[in-house]
């Protein structure tokens, strides 16, 4: 098989070797609920294999990589992935019903994100060495010269999120900080977007070969069966694993990586509601307002963010009467809105459909019903904070425009109400200055609870900077220390190395005397400053 840059071949990419298998599926158009072509094969243990061969053959040499090396080779493949043009829009557009406008938006947090890590990688990011002199009189006992760096951990594999097919799958956050890291990637593509997928995937390919990289760096698996992302997991070559998704799928890997004769970590991005606290002098003040920001938030891309608002928590009070007005009204023109997959739709569907049949939560609004095929149609419920403590079905993911407003008796149930939440990838609170003594008293129990704390914003929007934290406590993410947005996501495909009183011919240099990469070090506790680029 053979390609240009954006004709597609469906085969899997394997290093910088196409391969054909016996079986084949296709995407699916949402909108339509129809097949697209071209066939993809269907990746299976013996392409896990390869490719993990190859990712372990490469990594000896890729991590050895210099900083500058690594960082050019990252900004390659957003060059590469900028020079696919519309066509990677529109395909993306065609397999997942986002629209070009959102889909142009993703691309250039794409490129900016694999742009930050090679800025970060030659700032240091990657080896963040730290040196202690050596106090050869020191009493009772001398202490010996002592040099820490990172490197990388080992292949990865990384698990490509639906909901973003470009910004969290092939060449997205993932994959952007493990190849930062010297990570070789091994992509298990998500079936929702296998063309997408495929086109990026060639562009990455085409960077390790202009880079002059071994093939083994990059490889795409493609397939829609969970033996193959259960066989990558299982593959003793891989060190760890990056996945957004599903808390059973997510799950379902963690569970294979801590079975394996060397167990490994899996960063797993699974689920979270959001809580929103609406405080009373906001509510009282402008609870209008707060009620369009909300619905723009829970409806934004069908409401199919992990940041989406999905718990909405406040007082009982005038105020938040008007806001569940305001709300309502605007929920109920809200579009429906096609979803990725036919089979989020069904799970959005059957989730709105369990709140309903409840009984612990009553419907205060249902977006419009005319949209196509797999459309959400926007879903709002109330309940109280006892109601809300008492049935933990209310507090689970409804992944989709469905929330749920929680209208607590007193500050006592609201502060109960917020101990009882599970773990979230951020929490917000809309205040004004006289909210401030209940802000205080909230914040320690939404710092135990999420990731990112917000103040009068809404949680979709994730910026790709420096002090960004895209984590948190289960059922958020699996490991709660991590974050997979920002720089700091490296940190997840790095582990560090001591080197205590090697010859000076031997020190990597990152480390070594004279500091020959410029780049910043920790010297004896003080942070020195590197060369500038
Ligand atoms: P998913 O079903 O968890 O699938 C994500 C990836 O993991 C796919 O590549 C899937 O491949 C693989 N996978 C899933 N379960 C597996 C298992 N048991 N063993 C091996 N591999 C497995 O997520 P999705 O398809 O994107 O969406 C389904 C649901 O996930 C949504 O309805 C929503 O609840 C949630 N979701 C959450 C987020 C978030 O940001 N928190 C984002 C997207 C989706 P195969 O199916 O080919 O095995």
């Amino acid at each position: 098989m053979n390609a240009n840059a954006t004709s597609l071949t469906g085969a899997i990419l394997i290093g910088a070797r196409d391969l054909a298998a016996d079986r084949s599926f296709r995407a699916v158009d949402p909108a339509r609920d129809s097949a697209i072509e071209p066939a993809f094969a269907e990746a299976g243990p013996a392409h896990v294999a390869e490719a993990a061969a190859l990712a372990a053959a490469a990594f000896p040499a890729y991590r050895a990589t210099a900083p500058e090396a690594r960082a050019a080779f990252l900004e390659a493949i957003a060059s590469e992935i900028e020079a696919l043009g519309d066509v990677l829009v529109e395909r993306a557009g065609l397999e997942s019903g986002l629209p070009a406008a959102r889909l142009t938006g993703e691309r250039a947090r794409t490129t900016g994100q694999l742009r930050l890590f090679a800025s970060w990688v030659r700032a240091g990011g990657a080896d963040e060495p730290r040196l202690d002199s050596p106090q050869p009189e020191r009493k009772p006992l001398p202490r010996a010269d002592l040099r820490l760096r990172h490197i990388g951990v080992g292949p990865v594999a990384v698990f490509g999120a639906s909901n973003f097919p470009l910004a969290f799958s092939v060449a997205g956050g993932d994959t952007a900080s493990a190849l930062a890291a010297g990570c070789p990637v091994i992509v298990k593509g998500h079936p929702a977007h296998p063309g997408t997928s495929e086109l990026v995937g060639r562009a990455i390919r085409r960077a390790v070969a202009a880079c002059g990289l071994p093939e083994g760096v990059f490889s795409l698996l493609t397939g829609t069966s969970h033996e193959l992302g259960s066989a990558l997991v299982a593959d003793p070559r891989i060190a760890a694993v990056g996945f957004t998704g599903s808390r059973a799928g997510g799950l379902a890997l963690a569970r294979i990586a801590a079975g394996r004769e060397v167990p490994i970590p899996v960063y797993a991005e699974m689920s979270s509601i959001n809580p929103v606290f609406l405080l009373p002098e906001a509510l009282a003040s402008r609870a209008e307002a707060l009620a369009a920001g909300f619905v723009g938030s829970l409806t934004l891309g069908a409401g199919q963010f992990c940041t989406n608002p999905g718990l909405v928590i406040a007082l009982d009070s005038p105020g938040l009467d008007r806001f569940l007005a305001a709300a309502s009204a605007a929920l109920g023109g809200a579009p429906a809105a096609t979803m990725l997959t036919p089979g989020i739709a069904r799970a959005y569907a059957g989730g709105v459909a369990a709140l309903e049949e409840s009984g612990a939560a009553q419907t205060l609004a249902r977006g419009r019903a005319d949209g196509g095929a797999n459309a959400c149609r926007p879903a709002l419920f109330v309940t109280d904070g006892a109601a809300f403590r008492a049935t933990p079905a209310l507090a689970r993911e409804v992944f989709g425009a469905s929330a749920l407003v929680v209208r607590c008796a007193d500050v006592e149930d609201l502060l109960a109400v917020a101990r009882a939440v599970e773990g979230q990838l951020t929490a917000t609170l809309q205040l004004d200055e006289g909210d401030h003594a209940l802000a205080a008293a909230l914040l320690p129990v939404l710092e135990e609870k999420a990731g990112r704390i917000l103040a009068n914003g809404w949680p979709t929007g994730v910026e790709v900077c420096h002090a960004m934290v895209h984590g948190g406590p289960f059922p958020a993410t699996s490991d709660v220390r991590t974050t997979s947005v920002g720089t700091l996501a490296i940190r997840r495909f790095l582990r560090p190395v001591c080197y205590q009183d090697l010859p000076a011919a031997l020190l990597p240099a990152a480390v070594a005397d004279g500091n020959p990469l410029g780049l910043p070090r920790l010297v004896d506790g003080a942070a020195q400053p590197g060369a500038a680029p």
